[in-house]
């Protein structure tokens, strides 16, 4: 029978969209979150533990390790602020590192041997071509990319030493949220292309500034290949079969093949809101490649997986869903309750 699944970040957006996917397919799931930024609410507590800590405090992973003897572990929990790794590296480089490989010590003293790491576009820095396969020279250009890039390089050494198997799976932009938006995307502070474009929609936030129209593209902003969180949680679901089938240890790409600039998002943001949208055109943000499109035939290959939400337009339609839902895109919110049936006269 089918072991439990420690998921590190289970209360984080792709964590938490990956948690309800799991439980879906019949598996039993432990979380590890400290909520700095995940969300109690995100999960379904009845069908789901959740231990709330920090990945870092060895002593806890011991207790959670002996109680729950998960057969494997899928690890999305890491900081994720591009700008911020670059003003505040050792933050980036302690937590995506140093407290990553917490976890590895736990799994190697109690022999869970497992891994699924949420790795990133990130770590292949500015494209040297495109679609980019998992060939592509890794060159990050920020401390989040080589803080993910680092902790490949260490699973690798990990494999070599004591036999843990891991899947590196790069994600390209991760967005949308389950179709009903019951769940989704709650960052702060938001500083995502899709969600900044719902909150101008919704008022929450003035206008939306596109960061540089003079790029080298058809429409001179920035093209994104747009990966729907619901296939990124199908996409572990397979690197997980894909492990217990005894695969050997991998990078994978995850996204569709297809590119969107940001002048096409909002036209289709437009669509999906029925709004006119409060729009800023300023300059590019540093940092920012033209052009990120993946080369997803290894999924399909190794994984086979493939995106079912290859239209953006189903991402903003789901993402607006859990902006206009009873939470409102924020679980602070309490839902707002179904109204009482009129008592029966
Ligand atoms: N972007 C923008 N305005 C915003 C946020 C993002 O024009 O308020 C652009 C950004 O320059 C990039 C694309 O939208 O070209 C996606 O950015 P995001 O931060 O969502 O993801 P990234 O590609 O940086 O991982």
């Amino acid at each position: 029978s089918k072991g439990t699944l420690l998921v590190t970040g289970g209360a984080g957006y792709i964590g938490s969209h990956t948690v309800r996917h799991l439980l879906e397919q019949g598996e039993k799931v432990v979380v590890l979150d400290s909520l700095v930024f995940g969300h109690r609410e995100a999960l379904p507590l009845d069908r789901v533990t959740l231990v709330e800590g920090d990945m870092s405090d060895a002593a806890l992973l011991d207790k959670l390790f002996t109680e729950h003897k998960p057969e494997a572990v899928l690890h999305f929990a890491a900081f994720a602020y591009v700008g911020e790794s670059v003003t505040d590296p050792l933050k980036y480089y302690r937590n995506n590192l140093s407290a990553s490989i917490s976890v590895l010590e736990a799994m190697q003293r109690h022999g869970c041997k497992q891994f699924i790491f949420s790795s990133t576009c990130a770590t292949y820095g500015n494209p040297v071509f495109v679609p980019m396969n998992e060939a592509h020279p890794q060159a990050p250009v920020n401390p989040y990319g080589a803080s993910k890039w680092m902790l490949e390089r260490v699973l690798r050494d990990c494999d070599h030493a004591w036999g843990l198997r891991s899947v590196f799976l790069r994600y390209f932009n991760a967005s949308g949220s389950d179709p009903l938006g019951e769940i989704g995307e709650d960052h702060d502070p938001e500083t995502h292309l899709i969600p900044r474009i719902l909150m101008a929609a919704t008022g929450e936030i003035p206008e939306i500034n596109v960061f540089g129209t003079d790029y080298p593209t058809p429409d001179g902003t920035c093209i994104r290949d747009y990966i729907h969180v619901c296939d990124l949680a199908s996409a572990h679901a397979k690197a997980l079969d894909y492990l217990r089938g005894g695969g050997e240890t991998t990078p994978v790409n995850l996204g569709t093949g297809r590119g969107f600039s940001v002048k096409e998002i909002l036209q289709t943001a437009e669509a999906v809101t029925g709004k006119t949208l409060p729009v800023t055109y300023g300059p590019r943000r540093a940092g920012d490649p033209p052009e990120l499109i993946c080369d997803p035939a290894k999924a399909r290959a190794v994984l086979g997986w493939e995106a079912q939400y290859k239209d953006p337009r189903a991402h903003l339609e789901h993402a607006w869903k859990w902006m206009t839902g009873p939470r409102q895109g924020k679980y602070k919110n309490a839902p707002v309750e179904a109204p009482a049936e009129a008592p029966a006269s």
